[in-house]
């Protein structure tokens, strides 16, 4: 480019015939040829076209005329045309210079154009994933704090749940209370004596000819239990039902004064000898109505062997169907303290009956009380026999005669019942 640059310069026409003193550093001008500088100044002197071989001097000198040849622009001229060379060659490599520079700039425009869509790719990426990243950890949070509120509400929910569950269990359980504490669940034994305020007031009622009576509010399903088992061909009868406070308390009174006329024992000494043979008032079933003695029409003793009858098989069978049980089974001493009675039968209502005889319980077992023990084995109704047998007089005040009875008249003479 340097020496391009000094050739241009060196062919450039210069004004007035002068070159322009040229820097000292410009090494073409201080490297021209001596003819080159004649030939220039040659060029400046004659203007006229160079001589042509053969042609003279004033027909070279002298200008076109009419229809002469028409003198050539200036650029036709040696010089000029020199010039006009040069000035192409120079277009051309300005042409070419510029397309060059052209090209380098438009490359240069398309790299920096690369570059900036490059740049703000880059950007916009960044920008894109900062945007996803912060999208996500929005998103993170929002579940995370949809979780915590799902897991709040979740335990809230169990918590109330279970709040709803004890409140029900509580509720059963009262009501399960409420259910034992039910008139007909009434627990009576050695471990649960009553007083003589204790008895509940029995509105008791009579049930057949011989004037025994029960608490009224059982009579139709003991009504019912009979008419079952006469309709079976059985005839059961009753031997004994509700004692009065006063009734068992003048049996056992009774008992102890002839203990101490017979074996001459003092009021205490015979008093623990009558409560072997009389029950101790207080701790008789028979007191509040609930209880009965029921025994074969063909075998009326008070013994083991009254289970063996068909009237007794047929009630241990069926009487649970009626609400009553056989309340002093066999192998159950130890829990009832009175020994296997295949004739006292206990209303405890028909779905304690149902329970009780299907899962062959006692009702302490199935009130969770505790067991009475071995030691208060005793018959519940070990009652002395007696040569005055209770009169329908005595008993049956309130008896109905239009009612229809239960057992036959005459029949209910339990050979160890008063
Ligand atoms: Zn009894």
């Amino acid at each position: 480019m340097e020496s391009g640059k000094g050739r241009e310069y060196q062919r450039r026409p210069v004004e007035g015939g002068q070159s322009r003193p040229r820097p000292p550093e410009d090494r073409a001008y201080r490297n021209r040829k001596p003819e080159d500088t004649e030939r220039r100044q040659r060029s400046q002197e004659s203007p006229g076209r160079r001589q042509r071989p053969g042609e003279d001097e004033e027909s070279r000198r002298r200008p076109a005329e009419g229809g002469g040849r028409r003198q050539r622009p200036a650029e036709d001229s040696p010089y000029e045309k020199n010039a006009g060379e040069s000035t192409e060659r120079r277009s051309g490599r300005r042409r070419t210079r510029p397309r060059r520079r052209g090209n380098i700039k438009r490359i240069r425009q398309r790299n920096r154009r690369v570059v900036l869509l490059l740049l703000v790719l880059l950007v916009g990426g960044a920008c894109a994933v900062n945007t996803i990243r912060t999208k996500q950890k929005e998103a993170a949070a929002q579940a995370a704090q949809a979780y915590a509120e799902q897991q709040a509400r979740k335990e809230s929910q169990e918590a109330a749940k279970e709040k709803e569950k004890e409140e029900e269990e509580n509720a059963l359980k009262l009501a399960d209370e409420s259910e034992k504490d039910q008139w007909y669940l009434k627990l009576v034994n050695a471990k649960n004596p009553m007083t003589k305020e204790d008895v509940p007031e029995v509105a008791a009622e009579t049930i057949d000819a011989n004037g025994y009576q029960v608490d009224a509010r059982i009579m139709k399903d003991l009504e019912e239990m009979f008419a079952a088992a006469r309709e079976a061909g059985r005839n059961p009868v009753i031997c004994s039902a509700f004692r009065a406070w006063d009734t068992q308390e003048y049996l056992y009174q009774n008992k102890i004064q002839r203990v101490m006329a017979e074996k001459g024992l003092t009021e205490e000494e015979a008093a623990v000898e009558a409560g072997t043979v009389v029950a101790v008032p207080g701790t008789s079933e028979h007191q509040i109505g609930l209880a009965l003695d029921i025994v074969s029409s063909e075998y009326m003793n008070l013994d083991e062997k009254q289970m063996e009858t068909e009237d007794q098989q047929w009630l241990m069978e069926n009487s649970w169907k009626y609400g009553f049980i056989l309340r002093y089974p066999l192998n159950k001493s130890n829990i009832t303290g009175i020994i296997f009675e295949p004739w006292h039968y206990r209303y405890v209502g028909k779905e304690a009956a149902k329970e009780i005889y299907e899962q062959d319980i006692t009702l302490e077992e199935y009130l969770g009380a505790e067991p009475v023990g071995e030691d208060s084995d005793i018959e519940s109704d070990r009652e002395e026999k007696t040569t005055e047998p209770e009169t329908t007089e005595e008993k049956g005040s309130r008896e109905d005669p239009g009612r229809k009875l239960i057992s036959r008249p005459g029949s209910s003479v339990c050979l160890t019942t008063v």
